[in-house]
């Protein structure tokens, strides 16, 4: 078949906007949101607080703090995990910047590994040997929904006693063997801002079972929480730990954190019917795969190589691209050809690695006249173009595929076809 960017007949002429329409807002979240501002509790704590605790039930945590966007979130989780100056995080090269540079307004550095070619996440065998005496955690990233190795992983940090953050903000609802993702290691930490898969406008959300990080991530960012008497948050008119007087009612991350009260509410109202919503996006998802089963060139970024283990959302769906068994077409000229089919969701897809990034080699945080990376470090962790050539290569190892909403099996079946067909007739471009 001719393909339409060479002059052959478009696949889909009109593309259904409902298909992929996200989030799903109704009048129940309209009506939440108007009692909110009607209410006047835009800024407060009583409606964040009712979502952490349904949160936190849903996911499987002790523990669910609010914040005021994902970034806040995975800063708050560092600091309470003991990240401070001159530490080193260990975290995927290729993710969104946020996963990994908080370690620097903390006067860390990141010392970045590479990434798995087939679950686009942090790769376990690049991991130990980075570990240093300043090596405080590992970040993960369970990226586009991808569940990360968290066995492997956990095994490393308990081994070398390091803390396991989650960035959680791509997989609300993936499931890792059973397990949903954000509490298997000490903390999850998520954004759940618009256009993420549990999007709620800007917020972020912080998961643990853990006690002590709870307290501290409090401590951190949350002055007004100063109810529960706590080793590390003491209460303003409880005082019983001489020490810890002085960090009353100041949070010591000197950051406000908390969830906009609009938000919570429609948090509240999205969790709701958020597992029906996913399991309708994996329907479709897995359907639309179903119907690309053998063919040459794009493959399922899921984790069909673990028992119970979900995509959750799917959010930012990726296509696992092999130039080399499409005579090495490129797979920004494959994205080109889909494109001219009438899919407008498929592009050279991943985030741009970052240990190549100009922030994490030059940026001067503290004004010291050198660069925070190894401003306080007792070693340079820096990397160049090179040294993680998985990461390196993301835009010619994957392309974005469309992140279907809705089980509408005839329309999925033509932006299969427009894969396919593209795929099939390779040869002619
Ligand atoms: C979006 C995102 C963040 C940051 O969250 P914000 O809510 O935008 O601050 C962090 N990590 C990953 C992987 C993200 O995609």
């Amino acid at each position: 078949m001719k393909l339409a960017i060479l002059g052959g007949k478009i696949t889909i002429d009109n593309e259904p906007e409902a298909l992929f329409h996200w989030p799903i807002v109704t009048d129940e979240d309209i009506t939440a949101v108007t009692d909110v501002l009607k209410a006047g509790i835009m800024s407060g704590t009583g409606i964040t607080k009712q979502f952490e605790k349904e949160f936190a039930s849903w996911i499987g945590s002790e523990y669910a703090l609010g914040f005021c966007n994902g970034t806040a979130s995975i800063l708050a989780a560092m600091w309470a995990c003991g990240i401070g100056a001159g530490d080193e995080v260990i975290a995927p090269s290729m993710t969104y910047w946020a996963s990994a540079a908080p370690a620097l307004s903390l006067g860390a550095t990141v010392n970045f590994c590479d990434i798995d070619r087939r679950t686009l996440c942090i790769d376990p065998t690049d991991v130990e040997h980075r570990i240093g005496p300043r090596t405080k955690a590992i970040v993960v990233v369970h990226y586009a929904g991808h569940p990360s190795p968290m066995d492997e992983i956990m095994a490393i940090a308990r081994k070398h006693n390091l803390k396991v953050i989650e960035d959680t903000s791509h997989a609300q609802g993936s499931l890792y063997k059973g397990r949903k993702c954000g509490t298997i290691g000490d903390v999850g930490a998520m954004s759940m801002m618009a256009g993420k898969s549990f999007a709620i406008g800007e917020a972020g959300m912080l998961v643990t079972s853990n006690r002590e990080i709870y307290e501290r991530a409090v401590l951190f960012a949350h002055y007004e929480r100063t109810g529960a008497a706590s080793r590390f948050n003491a209460t303003d008119n409880q005082l019983t730990d001489p020490e810890l007087q002085h960090f009353a009612g100041i949070p010591i991350g000197a950051m406000k954190g908390r969830m906009n009260q609009t938000c919570s509410a429609m948090g509240r109202v999205q969790l709701k019917y958020y597992p029906q919503r996913i399991q309708e996006i994996q329907d479709s998802m897995n359907y639309f795969w179903s119907k690309l089963d053998g063919v040459p060139g794009i493959k399922p970024h899921r984790p069909d190589y673990w028992e119970n283990s979900t995509m959750g959302g799917w959010y930012y769906s990726q296509g696992l691209y092999y130039a080399e068994q499409l005579g090495g077409l490129s797979s920004e000229k494959f994205s080109r050809a889909v494109n001219a089919e009438g899919v407008h969701q498929c592009f050279p897809g991943g985030n741009s690695p970052l240990h190549i990034h100009p922030f994490f080699h030059d940026s001067d945080l503290f004004h010291l006249g050198k660069p925070t990376a190894v401003a306080f470090a007792d070693r340079d962790v820096r990397q160049g173009e090179g040294a993680l050539p998985v990461s390196e290569s993301i835009h010619e190892i994957t392309v974005a595929v469309p992140w279907f909403k809705h089980l509408d099996k005839k329309m999925i079946d033509q932006y299969a076809q427009a894969f396919r067909k593209v795929a099939e007739g390779a040869d002619q471009l």
